[in-house]
């Protein structure tokens, strides 16, 4: 059944799938079609029933299909889907987001995480007057061009585009730096752009007082601090990395959990920062669908359903995977860690957690990951099909859940060693 939708997929879609990591290129065999979620399992097309850690890569934070969530988009589609003009449900948001992100006075709504980077970089260079900006080899900020240069392994590198069809003038201005390193900033530079926790290279978190550093380096340089929270934002805390951490940036980026399953993003600051965005200033960006209805009652619901007691469970819930999947391993014989930052994991299969992308890939490219992942997921349990990827438990990963993925970790891992 997969193979047959798959195949179909692949007459009409370029590789079978609207964005690159569901393909299964990484780890090898057919991607599972969904034709269901709730709470934390997934279905596919054959009927076979998951535990799943990809929760659309973070927005299914409250679980699958949570009733609250699902009312709000169906009173909010019965007063029509997009109307081009403000709603009250828009504001509701915004103070909801300001509310929870101390520094964030205002704040713009946008469709996707990749809007979000994009455009704060944009603000950046328009508030401060200079082109260049920085950004640490292995973070992932959208599909933007400019943000698309990744960089040689962990030496700073300039213009190095990631993709092609990114032309060499729109990364010209991108400077790329190893995670974990003290940058060298100047006078020269707009934003030094980041992932406060990055969870794209795998989790590899910051090192003590990093980013209070950066903090003051951005400072002394006049340079724009840009805190990428569109996996961390109201996951990792009320108040993202940013409380987390306790380091106040420039600009944040939100996206993923901020829409409850439906396409938005968002980014905010200062009013004095912000005040640079169209109509006030002269940075200009729009969006047809900015502020859409239905994505603003998920997005609004979703957060009011994040109260401090919300973020006490996931990170338990977090941790006690991170402990029994360490367990597993080490009972299997196998060289893994498991690095946890509250609610946000990942799997390497190395001794040591890596602290820059180099390490990263180092852990990640010796196929262990491959196939620990079809271990798991024939025995039901559905890992997101790439090592670069994090776990993201939700709410409804109740603590028999995870003690349920643990017994099968312990299975699969002791298949892996075989
Ligand atoms: C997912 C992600 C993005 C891009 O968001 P999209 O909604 O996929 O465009 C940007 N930054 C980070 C840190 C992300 O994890």
């Amino acid at each position: 059944m997969s193979e047959k939708l798959f195949s179909r997929a692949k007459q009409v879609i370029p590789g079978g799938v609207n964005s690159p990591v569901r393909s299964f290129r990484s780890v090898g065999g057919t991607p599972y079609f969904v034709t269901r979620a709730e709470g934390p399992y997934i279905w596919d097309s054959e009927g076979n029933r998951y535990i799943d850690y990809v929760m659309s890569y973070g927005p299914a934070i409250a679980g699958h299909c949570p009733p609250q969530i699902i009312d709000a988009i169906q009173q909010a589609s019965g007063n029509g889907t997009s109307y081009g003009a403000p709603t009250l449900s828009e504001i509701e948001i915004a103070e909801e987001i300001t509310n929870r992100v101390h520094g964030v006075d205002t704040v713009r709504l946008v469709s996707s995480g990749t809007e979000a980077t994009m455009t704060a970089i944009r603000l950046a260079r328009g508030a401060t007057g200079r082109d260049k900006i920085v950004k640490f080899s292995g973070h992932y900020h959208g599909h933007a061009d400019s943000l698309l240069a990744a960089g040689g392994s962990g030496v700073a590198n300039q213009g190095i585009s990631g993709s092609s069809g990114v032309p060499a003038s729109a990364v010209a201005d991108t400077i790329v730096t190893p995670w974990n390193t003290i940058p060298e900033l100047d006078s020269s530079i707009a934003a030094l752009i980041l992932e406060p926790l990055p969870a794209n290279m795998g989790v590899v978190p910051p090192k003590e007082d990093f980013l209070a550093e950066l903090r003051k380096l951005c400072d002394n340089h006049g340079v724009l601090l840009v805190f990428d929270e569109v996996i961390t934002g109201f996951r990792l805390a009320e108040g993202g990395a940013s409380q987390w951490y306790g380091v106040t940036p420039d600009l944040w980026c939100f996206g993923k959990v901020i829409g409850g399953g439906l396409p938005m993003g968002a980014y905010g600051g200062s009013s004095d920062v912000m005040s640079n965005v169209a109509p006030l200033g002269d940075v200009y960006q729009a969006g047809t669908l900015s502020g859409n209805p239905i994505a603003t009652a998920a997005g609004l619901t979703q957060l009011r359903l994040l109260d401090a007691r919300a973020y006490e469970r996931l990170e338990i819930g977090a941790k006690s995977l991170a402990k029994g999947l360490c367990a597993a391993f080490k009972s299997a014989g196998i060289d893994a860690v498991v690095p946890q930052v509250g609610p946000i994991l990942s799997i390497f299969f190395t001794s040591q957690i890596p602290t820059n992308f180099d390490e990263a890939q180092e852990a990640a490219e010796n196929g262990k990951y491959a196939e620990f992942f079809h271990a798991m997921l024939s025995r039901g349990v559905a890992l997101a099909p790439g090592p670069y990827e994090a776990l993201f438990p939700s709410l409804a990963h109740t603590e028999e859940i995870i003690s349920k993925t643990i017994e099968i970790a312990h299975e699969a891992a002791l298949e892996i060693t075989q």
